[in-house]
């Protein structure tokens, strides 16, 4: 049954819920979950709101606290091993702060996000097509901030990156640090300086650029796989925020509502599709829409204290569905 939804989904958009365990001050702190997993093998989650009124939403797939990582990926591997096959594939995680946006994508070093199962996958793939293929994979890692790209592999961070489109329609980065990687050990190597950059939740995005050699035909594909930890989703109360603080906010705020306007668009099949409204989009345009592939996790707390936050991304993503 599960299958098959994923089969009908709209276009080529899946949505997956995954919601993270009650923290421990939380407990501490007498939180309560207001989540019904009851029915998360059908894809449905039911927020309990003001004790009695139950509120259901439904997506491609839901995670309750207890699926771990292996279980995650397990669902979402047949999607990046399709940059493989020449698609473009997108994969980000939205979700209000603190809500294992991070934790989903990076992972942690002994329990290991989407971004590092995905290469290690890919590598094993291909391996296993080498008399067919080879295979060039390079990962460049970016921030999107204020409306700014800053290449985290790059020494020269101050370099001003646009967006260019090359004649057959690809979009690419003139300038940015692509990091060929052959195995997996260098793969560490590159996320780890991704991550360390900085104390800002900042949109990271990780671009693996696949360029295939068809040996038997002789025909070379290039195909892109963003992989992307959203800014945290939550809205500041107009009054606590001010300055470079209340500029900062504005432009997260711009960049998430223009993916959802993005998204609802392609999911509707509307003939306009505003990727320009925000860099974000722009960078992502050849990898959202078309015959390319797109994954959403929605990340969400149990904790009736995020209950406000927890209903805006699931409507967020209702949205989008
Ligand atoms: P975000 O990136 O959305 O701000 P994080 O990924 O930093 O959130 O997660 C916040 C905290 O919750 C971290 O300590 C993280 O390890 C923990 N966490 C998140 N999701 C899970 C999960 N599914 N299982 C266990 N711990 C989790
Ligand atoms: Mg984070």
């Amino acid at each position: 049954k599960l299958h098959n939804q994923v089969q009908e989904a709209k276009g080529n958009i899946r949505v997956f819920c995954r919601c993270r365990p009650l923290s421990k001050p939380e407990t501490i702190a007498g939180c309560a979950s207001v989540i019904d997993f009851d029915a998360a093998k059908d894809g449905e989650l039911c927020i309990l709101s003001n004790g009695s009124t139950k509120k259901t939403f439904k997506f491609h797939r839901v995670y309750t606290p207890k699926d771990d990582q292996v279980d995650v990926f397990a669902d979402a591997a047949p999607m990046v091993v399709s940059v493989l096959d020449g698609y473009n594939v997108c994969i980000f995680a939205y979700g209000q702060t603190g809500t294992g946006k991070t934790f989903t994508m990076e992972g942690t070093e002994t329990n290991r996000g989407v971004n590092y199962r995905t290469l290690e996958e890919l590598f094993k793939i291909a391996n296993e097509r080498t008399e067919t293929y080879t295979y060039n994979i390079s990962v460049s890692v970016l921030e999107v901030y204020n409306e700014q790209i800053r290449d985290l592999l790059a020494i020269e961070t101050s370099k001003k990156l646009e967006i260019k489109q090359a004649s057959e329609g690809f979009h690419h980065i003139p300038g940015i640090v692509e990091a060929k990687v052959e195995n997996i050990r260098q793969v560490w190597n590159v996320l780890q300086a991704g991550s360390s950059a900085g104390p800002l939740d900042q949109t990271i995005m990780l671009c693996i650029m696949v360029r295939a050699n068809n040996l038997i035909t002789g025909e070379c594909t290039k195909s892109k796989l963003w992989l992307v930890d959203l800014a945290g989703s939550e809205r500041l109360a107009k009054t606590d925020v001010q300055g470079d603080r209340l500029k900062e906010a504005q432009n997260i705020n711009r960049s998430l509502s223009a993916l959802g306007d993005v998204i609802s668009a392609l999911a509707n099949k509307s003939s306009h599709i505003p990727y320009r409204n925000s860099k974000l989009t722009h960078l992502l345009q050849d990898s959202l829409g078309g015959d390319s592939k797109t994954l959403m996790f929605v990340q969400i707390s149990p904790s009736d204290n995020d209950l406000s936050e927890t209903l805006s991304s699931l409507n967020f993503a209702t949205r989008v569905r």
